[in-house]
């Protein structure tokens, strides 16, 4: 480990918050538009282990917001191209690649080993099978999606917080939005942000509370949230606490 490196965060987490960053390991699903913020300020900050889900390559369009990837990776796996990058900028972090479709057969694998799960897909199917493995598995997932000028997030704990149906019982419709690079990176900060509260133990999560922040307006709201009464979901995935 480079002695230097994280001294200007040590202040703040201590030795104990950085080894127990060295530590963990983070699922994140997505190595685009969120999952390039998510990713890289953890890599940063030092988390022991990432497991990077995806199976696109990079595309020239991906270029305006996903800057895990250069220009001279466009057709190259978002994987391989993120596993490059992040490991040249910290090369103390372990990066797994998982270049698969999540699906209700993969997402197990994905998961088993992660202590917690970063939701950066653009694929509200793909954010049920992350919701329904975090509440078996009794593990946080932070969701955050974005679109256009603005975005949203919030930390789902399993049998504390409401779950990712309770707050979206349906999936909107599958459409390409258009999107700002930089919406993506604050709401991928957020995310990045509420890994390493959980993980150092540090601060107050935004759990039961959905942050919507408007760019256009320079306006953040928070919505209190609570179990939604006759969610299928999480009433029948009991997590023993
Ligand atoms: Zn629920």
């Amino acid at each position: 480990m480079m002695t230097a490196r994280y001294t200007r965060q040590l202040p703040l987490i201590g030795n104990e918050g950085q080894a127990r960053l060295s530590r963990a390991t983070v699922g994140i699903v997505g190595a685009g538009g969120l999952g390039s913020p998510v990713a890289t300020y953890l890599t940063l900050a030092g988390v022991g282990t990432l497991i990077l889900a995806d199976d696109d390559t990079v595309q020239e369009s991906n270029l305006n917001r996903q800057f895990l990837h250069p220009t001279r990776n466009v057709g190259v796996s978002k994987i391989r191209s993120a596993t490059q990058t992040l490991t040249e900028l910290n090369p103390d972090v372990t990066i797994r690649s998982f270049p698969e479709r999540i699906t209700s057969e993969t997402v197990n694998r994905f998961a088993e080993h992660a202590d917690i799960l970063v939701d950066a897909t653009d694929n509200f199917e793909v954010r049920y099978l992350l919701n329904l493995i975090a509440l078996k598995m009794g593990i946080p997932l932070i969701h955050g999606a974005v679109e256009g000028f603005s975005g949203q997030m919030t930390t789902i704990l399993p049998g504390i917080t409401p779950c990712l149906s309770c707050l979206f019982p349906h999936p909107p419709p599958l459409r390409e939005t258009p999107i700002i690079g930089a919406t993506a990176g604050v709401i991928g900060s957020l995310q990045a942000m509420e890994v390493i509260k959980y993980l150092t133990g540090s601060g107050r999560l935004l759990s039961g509370r959905l942050l919507i922040w408007d760019g256009l307006a320079g306006r953040t709201e928070y919505l209190t949230v609570s179990v939604r009464p006759g969610c299928t979901v999480c009433s029948s995935t009991h997590v023993e606490k």
